[in-house]
């Protein structure tokens, strides 16, 4: 008994009691802020790999950055990354951070389905597809659910099966040969169902935007109901962006 005490006192308190406040240790980029700093805009703008940035405003698209980190390495007095690791959004006008800007990304719960939060507000099961993924958000993911995060403790599980899942959670940028099998597993979900696309590379194609290889034609037929930026994204970012579609409207 006294060697369970010690292995329990040795490991310590593993499990996060609060995802929704917690701060996030070492390095990890989040929700940036752009100044407005005077800068070489063009010379920023031409070196973000993904196009994720743009002039008049300086605006960054979370959908499109890959948290590289080189415009603040070259422009650090005109961007800077926060530790917000809350920047999911109901819509993807919602993921562009404009210069100036230093509030938080918020999902607009009117702008919810009315019947996310009426059917799965307290119980969301989601099938993941790795669509052409590299692996590294599918990591993630899994790690919102083991006992750090234990994203189970809202009522939120990855289920196996399509049939037993309220909604499908998709990353990588969705290649031709994930085309298919990704309407499959949509189609096999009851109705209602949710869409989410996690990371950059499923929500803009990342770095293999334009690929020949890819099929996002998909995307083109559905609403999407959350888009969570990363690459990877962080289990924090995934659960928080969770809880803010699937929370009770405010009356009225
Ligand atoms: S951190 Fe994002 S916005 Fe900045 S250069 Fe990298 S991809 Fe572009």
């Amino acid at each position: 008994m006294f060697s369970e005490i010690k292995i329990l006192l040795h490991q310590g308190k593993q499990y996060i009691p609060d995802v929704t406040t917690v701060e996030v240790p070492g390095i990890f980029r989040g929700r940036p802020v752009i100044s407005n700093a005077e800068t070489d805009i063009g010379g920023l703008v031409s070196l973000c790999p993904t196009g994720a940035i743009s002039s008049a405003p300086v605006s960054i698209d979370l959908g499109k950055c890959v948290f590289c980190g080189e415009c603040q390495r070259a422009f650090p007095s005109k961007i800077s990354f926060t530790k917000d690791y809350k920047i999911a959004s109901g819509s993807r006008e919602g993921l562009i951070v404009r210069e100036g800007q230093d509030t938080p990304i918020v999902i607009n719960a009117q702008n919810v389905r009315n019947e996310i939060s009426k059917y799965f507000g307290k119980s969301l099961k989601l099938r993941q597809v790795s669509a052409a993924g590299d692996n590294s958000c599918e990591w993630e993911l899994n790690a919102a659910g083991n006992v750090n995060f234990d994203m189970g403790r809202f009522g939120i599980e990855f289920v196996a099966s399509p049939r037993h899942a309220n909604g499908i959670v998709i990353t990588g940028p969705i290649s031709k040969n994930m085309a298919e099998p990704l309407q499959i597993c949509y189609d096999a979900i009851p109705h209602p169902k949710i869409i989410i696309l996690a990371g950059t590379d499923a929500i803009s194609g990342g770095i293999y935007a334009g690929s020949p290889a890819l099929d996002r034609s998909f995307l083109n037929k559905y609403q999407i109901d959350l888009y969570v930026p990363g690459n990877p994204v962080h289990p924090l970012t995934f659960i928080n962006g969770l809880l803010g579609l699937i929370a009770k409207k405010p009356a009225g």
